[in-house]
């Protein structure tokens, strides 16, 4: 089964403790995109500017993304600068230039209209009604945000977690959209608001699941060097629904091995700068991984 993301496609740059990179490849849809294609087929939605190089492009086509629903719009591609403090978890917004994406209106291709999974990646809430707006027959819509559009299009966004099943979203900003510091009471907050599933990622300490009936919780892989945490919710998000939209089951066992997976491709993700590690990633390196999760999890034996 397909799935549809709309998000950014950007230019990132990124400072670490381990290095940095100067207008390297980003974007919500970008690193969902590249993750969720190593599951199942994937249709992506955003705009680039004349800037965008097509090396870059080539990245999706490698990967096998249709490319149809993204357009090239005159102006510059949006830029995201960023930088991270010893403490990976902490990272500053040190510049963010929309570009192209002020006054984008996506227009869905045709053949995107039947989609039934729908990721609705980090990006403006309202082209994320938008979009939504545009889709015939969802089966499953999962939606992202960060403290940029919680702060700035706070009402949209409500609008729009009245529409959806599932939120994705950081410790920090389910604080800040719930106005609750324990996390548990943010999530309960959240639920009210409309989704039926939250999931809170909590950065190298794993993922949540919370819904009326019950509540799951991950580590995330425990790796001896992170490199760039840039993406890891993007490709947590896209392994996540790649799984779900690959195997179709929503259940709860469903939903559980669906996060591992997402944990696995984003602990690949965090190993080099931007989605560099992604780009040489095998389908056997991920089930192997996901091997040693269930090891890693496992207090049974
Ligand atoms: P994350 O998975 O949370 O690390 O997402 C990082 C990506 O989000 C980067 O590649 C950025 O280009 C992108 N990004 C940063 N700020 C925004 C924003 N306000 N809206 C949409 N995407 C953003």
């Amino acid at each position: 089964m397909s799935i549809l993301v709309v998000g950014t496609v950007a230019f990132d740059s990124i400072e670490t403790p381990r290095g940095f990179a100067e207008r390297v490849l980003g974007g919500s849809a970008s690193y969902f995109a590249v993750a969720a294609s190593f599951f199942s087929p994937v249709k992506i939605v955003g705009v680039v500017g004349e800037d965008f190089p097509e090396d870059y492009l080539e990245i999706f086509s490698q990967r096998g993304v249709d490319l149809q629903g993204l357009k090239r719009a005159p102006g510059e591609t949006f830029h995201w600068r960023g930088r991270y403090h010893e403490d990976l978890n902490v990272r500053d917004t040190v510049e963010l230039h929309l570009n192209v994406l002020t006054g984008f209106s996506p227009t869905l291709p045709e053949s995107y209209r039947d989609a039934e999974y729908v990721f609705l990646g980090n990006i403006d809430p309202g082209m994320q009604i938008e979009v939504l707006s545009q889709l015939r027959r969802m089966r499953l819509v999962a939606c992202d945000t960060m403290d940029h559009w919680i702060q700035g299009s706070g009402e949209a966004l409500r609008k729009l977690l009245r529409r959806i099943e599932m939120l994705i979203i950081n410790d920090s900003e389910a604080r800040l959209l719930s106005g609750e510091h324990n996390i548990v009471r943010a999530a309960r907050s959240i639920l009210k608001m409309g989704p039926k599933v939250v999931l809170i990622k909590r950065g190298e300490y794993g993922v949540l699941l919370f819904s009326d009936s019950s509540i799951f919780a991950t580590p995330a892989y425990p790796l001896e060097e992170v490199f760039d945490p840039t993406g890891a919710g993007d490709s947590f998000a896209g392994g996540f629904l790649g799984h779900l939209a690959r195997s179709g089951d929503h259940g709860q066992g469903g939903l559980r091995r669906a996060i591992v997976y997402g944990s696995v491709v984003a602990s690949f993700t965090v190993e080099d700068f931007g989605l560099q590690r992604l780009t040489r990633l095998s389908v056997e390196e991920i089930e192997e991984r996901y091997q040693r999760f269930i090891e890693l999890t496992d207090f049974h034996t």
